[in-house]
């Protein structure tokens, strides 16, 4: 799966407007699994790796599209790609990344059986937070992502995906985190960032995320490890 979203590209088209975001249900049937594998392909390799849209292009690297099972009932969304994912052309592969894994881990879960990508698909320099053109210019291909994927439950990571997809700048991490909303139909729980995490290795920061992750496996109706947890 890995190696088919990132074969080779033909450059994007420039410029181009950018929809609105959309906070209607959606309406069309979904697709089957190998339709959204060849999907999720042609946009990363028609239109995401060749992005000119926005000064991101200059300093990148990579293009990270972003990665994981097309048909995946869970979709994590973090912020953008930092210097390790900006060299291989993959999300969240550095220390955040390290802890995502346990995460997902901890919730009896593979990666390869998620989805996960970020908000925006170049890395801002020195790991700065998306200005909000880039995030407006950007992110249409997040919600076409999700339009492909469908899954049943997304999962922001950190506050600047959870304002994206909730349109609302002024969220606080403290008061959203762990209480359930809504994009476009689908259940979202934010939670926080792994890096935030990292930071704040307390055990209560620690069982926050994982009461968060626990309220999305008992929404999907699958079991819950004994011993669960962002990091063991
Ligand atoms: N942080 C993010 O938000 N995304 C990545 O892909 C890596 C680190």
């Amino acid at each position: 799966m890995f190696e088919t979203l990132s074969a080779p590209n033909e450059m994007a088209p420039r410029g181009g407007l950018v929809p609105p975001p959309s906070v209607e249900p959606f309406t069309a049937p979904p697709l089957a699994p190998d339709d959204k594998r060849k999907r999720l392909i042609a946009l990363d390799n028609n239109e995401v790796r060749g992005c000119t849209r926005c000064r991101l292009c200059e300093t990148r690297t990579n293009t990270v599209f972003g990665e994981g099972d097309p048909d995946a009932k869970i979709f994590f969304i973090g912020e953008g790609p930092g210097e390790n994912e900006d060299l291989k052309g993959r999300p969240f592969v550095g220390r955040a990344g390290e802890l995502l894994d346990k995460m997902i881990a901890g919730m009896g879960l593979k990666r390869e059986q998620v989805f996960i990508a970020n908000i925006v698909k170049c890395r801002p320099p020195n790991n700065r937070v998306p200005m909000p053109d880039e995030v407006a210019t950007c992110t249409p291909y997040l919600e076409r992502q999700l339009e492909i994927v469908r899954p049943k439950v997304i999962v922001t990571l950190g506050l600047p995906s959870l304002k994206y997809m909730m349109n609302d700048p002024k969220l606080t991490m403290g008061r959203s985190r762990g209480q359930w909303r809504e994009w476009r139909g689908i259940k979202l729980m934010p939670t926080f960032h792994p890096a935030y995490v990292l930071r704040q290795y307390t055990d209560e920061t620690r069982a926050a995320v994982w009461s968060d992750l626990k309220q999305v496996l008992t929404e999907l109706k699958l079991p819950i490890p004994k011993r669960g947890g962002s990091g063991g």
